[in-house]
């Protein structure tokens, strides 16, 4: 329970401090840009890095092939990936033919039903079409619960005079982000596969699909060739502490040493945080590293996994990280795996 209550704080966290924001009532005055950045990676080629507080909470991109667009993850909810097929459209006038879900957790699919719903085909990890309707319920709290949330900031809000419009502004977000969640309808991939390579073609363009372990055990990164460019999914953060709730960390650390040594030269567009090259992947690795020694030597030392946390204090280098968080559960999550306790379903 309480792990799932960490990744529903941290999920609440991600979706409710944002900047100003307007609530989505005003259609008119809701962007894009409130929700995710483009970035450019490359010739057609683009990131959609989230911003905090938005309703895409994770990274998501683009890639435009000669005669069609293939899509990597739909965000958190439809109305971000509704906003990011409509800048899709602003620079190219091609079809979208292919979306991947890099993994099952719900700020990376939350957008499927949109998809869906256009005929698109979602190709990701034969573990997310089992997951995705089922562990993701941990993300997402129930439309009741949902409407319960919803009446208590209405009337907050109301409660809130003119004169406090910093007070009005965050109640406002946060019922954009709960009319969001009310909106989600948990939508499975509907190609899978769970070993070798998928390729893709897009005329002049081909992507490489593959699967290694680590985050959840049902992740798939893309790569461009052309491009150089891999799409990492959660299996690279970038300057970003990892969720680590369905981690098996020494897969992860194997995982990402096979991906430095095959693509020492490429940029990765990560989960969260900003487009990556080599180096900041190479921090993340070492993050883990440092942490599973940590653990490893506080388990050593007798520590019970409270005074682990506790007394586990993060290094100093990776105080400038997001998702501050996510420090304590981390520990937490490496205790469990190297004790072999770990639950993962
Ligand atoms: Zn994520």
């Amino acid at each position: 329970m309480r792990r799932i209550s960490i990744a529903l704080i941290t999920l609440a966290l991600m979706v409710s401090f944002a900047p100003f924001q307007t609530v989505r009532k005003t259609h008119a005055l809701v962007k894009a840009e409130d929700d995710f950045q483009l970035v450019k990676v490359a010739e057609g080629v683009y990131a959609a890095i989230a911003k905090p507080g938005g309703l895409a909470s994770g990274n998501a991109g683009f890639v435009a092939g000669d005669h069609g667009v293939l899509i990597v993850d739909t965000f958190f909810t439809p109305i971000a990936v509704e906003e990011l097929i409509s800048e899709i459209g602003k620079l190219t006038p091609q079809p979208i033919r292919y979306a991947v879900n890099t993994h099952y957790h719900l700020d990376h699919t939350g957008g499927n039903q949109v998809l869906a719903a256009r005929g698109v085909p979602i190709i990701a990890h034969d573990n997310v079409a089992k997951w995705q309707t089922t562990k993701n319920r941990r993300f997402l709290p129930a439309p009741e619960e949902l409407q319960k949330r919803r009446a208590e900031v209405a009337r907050q809000l109301a409660e809130t005079p003119a004169d406090q419009p910093d007070k009005r502004a965050q109640f406002e977000r946060q019922l954009r982000s709960i009319d969001a969640r009310l909106t989600i309808k948990l939508t499975n991939p509907n190609v899978t596969f769970s070993s070798g390579t998928v390729h893709l073609y897009l005329g002049k363009r081909d992507f490489i699909l593959f699967t290694l372990p680590g985050h959840t055990g049902g992740d798939v990164l893309v790569y461009v060739p052309d491009a150089n460019v891999v799409f990492m999914g959660d299996m690279g953060w970038s300057k970003t502490l990892p969720n680590l709730v369905d981690a098996t960390v020494n897969d992860w650390i194997t995982s990402l040493d096979k991906i430095l040594a095959d693509y020492p030269t490429a940029k990765f567009i990560p989960g969260h945080g900003e487009v990556a090259t080599a180096v900041e992947m190479r921090d993340f690795r070492d993050y883990l590293v440092d942490l599973r020694a940590r653990v490893k030597q506080g388990i050593a030392d007798g520590l019970t996994i409270d005074q682990a946390k506790q007394q586990l204090i993060l290094p100093e280098k990776y105080k400038s990280f997001a998702f501050q968080n996510f420090a304590q559960p981390n520990v937490e999550d490496m205790y469990k795996e190297l004790k072999g306790t770990k639950q993962m379903n």
